[in-house]
This record gives C-alpha cells, structure tokens and sequence, in this order.
C-alpha cells in the first residue's frame, strides 16, 4: 500500500506540469441509439500519463463511452479533442460525422482498444496478430515491427508464444497478446474495456499485472473496469457514470474512501 502511496505522489510530481497537456478531452457528449440517450453531457479529460477509470453499472453507457472517444462510435453533440486538436465535423445533431477521414484514422490508431474478448484474429499466429496493423495499416517496416513486437511479447511474459495460434493460449495469454498488440501502435493513450472481465479470477491476475506495470511506466489509459481494487490502485481519477450522466468522480481515494452519492455508496456496496 505504502509502495503504491508513493509511486503516486511520484507520478503527481512528475506529470503535474502537464496536467493542461490532455491525450483526450470530451466535452458535454452527447450519443442516442434510436430513442435511447446512452451518453446525455458527459465530460472527461484524460491527461498525458495518468489513468483515468470508468466504473458504474452495466449499461450506464461505459463502453459506448469508450468507442465514442476513439470515434468507432458516432456521437451527436459535444466536443472531443484529441492533443488539443478539436475534431471536425460535418453535419449536425444525429447528421453530424467526422469530416476528415485522416483524423479518424489517426484517432483509431493513437487511441488503442483492448476489448474485454480479446479479439486476436484466430487465422493469425500471436506474432502476425500483433504486426498486423502497424505494417499494413501505418506502413512500417515488417522487420522494424517485429522486433517491437518480440520485445513487447516478452514484456507482457509470453515471448515464447510469438509463433503459438490464439486458440492454443490461455484467456489471460491472449488478453496480454491484445495488450502487446495495442502498444505495437505506439499508440498515445491506452482504452480497455472491461479487460479483465471474461478471465477466470486466477487468469485476471496476470492482466492485472501487466496493466498496472504500464501505469507505473505512466502511460495514458481510460480503464473500465469492474475490478474495483484495480480501479483504486491505478488510477488517478476515477468516473462514476450513472445512466449516462457522471454521477460522480474525484481521486480514488475519495470515491472508494467517501464517496458522497447514494448511488455510488450503493453501486460500491454491491460490487464489493
Ligand atoms: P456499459 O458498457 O456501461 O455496460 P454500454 O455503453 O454498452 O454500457 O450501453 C449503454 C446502453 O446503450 C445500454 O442500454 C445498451 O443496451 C445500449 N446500447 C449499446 N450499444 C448499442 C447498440 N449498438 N445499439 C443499440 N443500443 C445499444
Ligand atoms: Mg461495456
């Protein structure tokens, strides 16, 4: 506990000139499926190297959210601004979608996801899952990307699956496979959604580790997650969304320690 304390009065020295330097920023967002309002004004910033978390209830529109930030997902009024840099739209309201497909592409590689189902492309080995993208997508050079590749295998612990099919690994194998693939982008922020979530509670462990080393490397993530210990230790900030509003948020200490809401202190009580 000590440890943690200190790391993070470390990373608050460290990082709190660059509190005004956000990867992402969301200002009153707004999303709809249909008649449904999933996101009704949300605001986030997540700034450069800390970790933001999103907890709340299934539905309160965590992952929609999430996809909302990297734009996988259209949404319908509000601002987000990625590096200071607001993106531009065309059309308006429900009409309204991003106007340069660069920017979108930029976003969707900056702004890396690990799905709570991993995702691996079952016809590629480990290694070919996580080169993919960075040489057909950015274009890189096959033998500069696996070399990263090899050392971030053998960072999250399974260099010696480069060669193994996802379908011969272990849950937790593939979701630190996800990870190594997510920072084979290089990418400026980190998204997990839930990435613990389908893991037996032995196999979480092994993620939990890998996401924590890469907070204390100070990368920038917005973590959802359910595992409230993970949300409590990593975390600089934490987001309780409730219905698709934020409810409440502060620094963990506070919204796990006193939080001032009955519908946190109830959510709190019922996933503890
Ligand atoms: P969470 O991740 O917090 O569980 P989601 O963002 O997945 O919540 O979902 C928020 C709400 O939006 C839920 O009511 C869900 O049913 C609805 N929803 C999510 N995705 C879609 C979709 N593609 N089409 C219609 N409704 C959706
Ligand atoms: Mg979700």
């Amino acid at each position: 506990m000590q440890s943690v304390m200190v790391s993070r009065q470390i990373r608050d020295r460290m990082t709190e000139n660059l509190a005004s330097s956000a990867v992402i920023e969301i200002r009153d967002l707004h999303k709809s499926y249909g008649d449904l309002e999933v996101l009704k004004g949300v605001s986030l910033t997540a700034p450069r190297g800390h970790v933001v978390s999103l907890i709340g209830s299934s539905g309160s529109g965590k992952s929609t959210l999430l996809r909302c930030c990297n734009l996988l997902e259209n949404s319908h009024q509000g601002e987000i601004l990625f590096g200071g840099a607001p993106v531009r739209w065309k059309g308006q309201g429900r009409g309204r979608v991003p106007a340069d497909r660069a920017q979108v592409t930029k976003m969707r590689t900056q702004l890396a996801m690990v799905f709570q189902q991993f995702n691996l492309w079952s016809h590629m080995t480990i290694l070919q899952n996580v080169i993919e993208a960075p040489v057909t997508v950015l274009g890189q050079p096959k033998a500069e990307v696996e070399a990263r590749a090899r050392a971030l295998l053998d960072k999250v612990g399974i260099g010696d699956k480069a060669e193994a099919w996802p379908g011969q690994l272990s849950g937790g194998q593939q979701q630190r496979a996800a990870i190594a693939r997510a920072l084979c982008m290089e990418p400026r922020a980190l998204l997990f959604d839930e990435p613990t979530s389908a893991l037996d509670p032995e196999l979480q462990q092994e993620v939990v580790r890998v996401i924590k080393d890469l907070a204390a490397e100070h990368r920038t993530m917005i973590l959802v997650t359910h595992d409230m210990r993970l949300a409590r230790d990593v975390s600089d900030h934490v987001v309780f969304l409730h219905q698709g509003r934020i409810e409440e948020e502060g620094p963990p200490d506070q919204v796990f320690g006193a939080p001032n809401t009955d519908r946190l202190r109830q959510f709190l009580s019922a996933t503890l």
